[in-house]
């Protein structure tokens, strides 16, 4: 047990631990939760009381959550003085405990200080940042049909250009550098040769790895093979056709890790699509199987065509067994999407989609346009999960207008706590809240961030007074 400067460790209660990237969670779990700034002084109070009836209403007692507190952000530096946002206890703490919960945190302008939550998911490795966009019936959405939206977005939040690694335009660093690119990596590269980059250019990295997108992607696949139905299924995004080499290889990997590793329980969009043509046509030969599968078979290179069919041959010869006659379709579904196609996908074929394994940035952006659809930032979850530790989060941040005034939505960090519980495999009082948290929707028990886009007006509820209604529809 480590020993902590200002921290009280609760006095009953065992620490989560992990093994093989799996939590072990005993039935009476210390916690640590940071409260967060701004409104996370209304939304933490709230979340633990929900997260706390049901869990009671759930186990009558056998099960129960030890809150440990801990501090980051502003609270941090109230208690271990100016600067110190992310005080050693609070690392030691979430080390220790394994699975911690908070609310949203001011990120410091300036000061090179950097984001706090960016820090905490570097610290512990968090490498899936996972946020399921889901639609609760009466929530006010701009689209006519968000209830077709029913994705989780699974973002890498350890690498791509959130690594920080990049230099201001006047810094003589950024400056050497481009000379090196210029006067010696360009020249020297073939298919470079003729490019410059703008001496006043400033420089970020974008470093994308093997590793680090298969032990993401293999979260994602895991995921889905416990979904059901066409649920079933990861889409890959990726700009690749502009980043061959970091957006495109992160597809490449996909689908190596999907083939080499899942090979019994996946199938990919092109070989889904080749048993398919094949079991239509189970008399033709290769040749012909690749003119029904390549349009413009016969206009390609002799090489090409030779690749294609050799493709089919291996396709045919290694899965048509395991995975041909339909049943490919009980299996993973693996296929690919452009980033900016599938921005538009989410919006106008949202129900072909489940589970998006993006990137670090892609990821950022498609989760927040995922939850505008059902219903904005406030009903928006997140959870960083590694392979030994794991911490729930608001998507939204502080919101400094709205703190204190006990207004404010605490949905998101409801949630991010329902996907909490169901990580321990307390799924029973994860649905309560999901069940409370839907009908109070229903009802138009909502707070003032719903309430303003219904149709007709409704009075909104505190956020206290929402936590309560969810508290009182458990049972509905
Ligand atoms: P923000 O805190 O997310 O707030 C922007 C607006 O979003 C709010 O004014 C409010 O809109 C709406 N909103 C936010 N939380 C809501 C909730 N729980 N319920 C309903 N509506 C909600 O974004 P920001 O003002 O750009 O950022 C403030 C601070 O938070 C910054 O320091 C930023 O770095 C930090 N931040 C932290 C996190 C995090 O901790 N994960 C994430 C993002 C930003 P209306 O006023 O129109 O109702």
């Amino acid at each position: 047990m480590p020993s902590f400067e200002k921290l009280k460790i609760p006095t009953t209660g065992e620490r989560i631990t992990f093994n093989q990237g799996k939590p072990i969670v005993p039935n009476n779990p210390i916690v640590p939760f940071i409260r967060g700034d701004g409104t996370g002084v209304d939304i933490w109070p709230a979340t633990q009381k929900v997260l706390d009836s049901a869990i009671a209403l759930s186990y009558g007692g056998e099960r129960n959550i030890n809150w440990f507190k801990i501090y980051a952000g502003d609270e941090a530096c109230e208690n271990y003085g100016t600067y110190n946002y992310l005080p050693k206890d609070t690392i030691e703490a979430i080390k220790f405990f394994g699975v911690a919960i908070k609310g949203p945190l001011t990120t410091p302008i300036g000061g090179g200080i950097r984001s706090l939550n960016v820090a905490l998911r570097q610290i512990f490795d968090l490498y899936s940042c996972i946020r399921p966009c889901r639609y609760y019936s009466g929530t006010p959405s701009p689209h006519k049909k968000p209830q077709d939206l029913d994705i989780i977005v699974y973002r890498e939040n350890t690498e791509d250009i959130y690594m920080g690694i990049e230099w201001e335009a006047e810094d003589q660093i950024c400056k050497d550098l481009i000379n090196h690119l210029n006067n010696f990596v360009i020249p020297n590269s073939e298919k470079l040769k003729g490019r410059e980059l703008p001496k006043s250019a400033g420089i970020g990295i974008k470093p994308v790895s093997k590793e680090g997108s298969q032990r993401h992607i293999r979260k994602a696949i895991e995921h889905a093979k416990r979904l059901q139905g066409n649920k079933k299924h990861v889409t890959l995004v990726h700009k690749g056709n502009i980043m061959k080499f970091t957006e495109g290889a992160f597809r490449d990997w996909g689908y190596d890790l999907a083939k080499q590793e899942f090979r019994d329980d996946c199938i990919t969009e092109r070989e889904s699509w080749i048993l398919d043509n094949i079991n239509k046509n189970p008399d033709i030969n290769t040749e012909n199987n690749a003119r029904l599968i390549e349009p413009g078979f016969d206009k390609l290179t002799f090489e090409k065509q030779k690749i294609i069919c050799e493709e089919i041959n291996q396709v045919v010869s290694s899965i048509s067994k395991s995975h041909g006659n339909n049943k490919w379709k009980q299996l993973v579904f693996i296929d690919d999407r452009i980033a900016d196609s599938i921005f538009q996908q989410i919006q106008t074929r949202p129900q072909e989609y489940s589970i998006l394994a993006t990137l670090n940035l892609n990821g950022d952006y498609l989760s927040d346009a995922a939850a505008a659809i059902v219903g904005g930032l406030g009903m928006a979850p997140g959870a960083n999960i590694g392979d030994n530790a794991a911490i729930f989060e608001a998507t939204h941040g502080t919101a400094p207008k709205h703190a204190g005034l006990n207004k404010i939505n605490p949905g998101s960090v409801i949630l991010s706590g329902v996907m909490m519980l169901e990580f321990f495999g307390w799924n029973e009082a994860a649905e309560l809240i999901t069940k409370g948290l839907s009908k109070s929707i229903k009802e138009k028990q909502v707070t003032y961030d719903l309430a303003r886009l219904m149709e007709p007006k409704v009075s909104p509820l505190s956020c206290s007074d929402f936590a309560e209604a969810i508290i009182s529809n458990f049972g509905s």
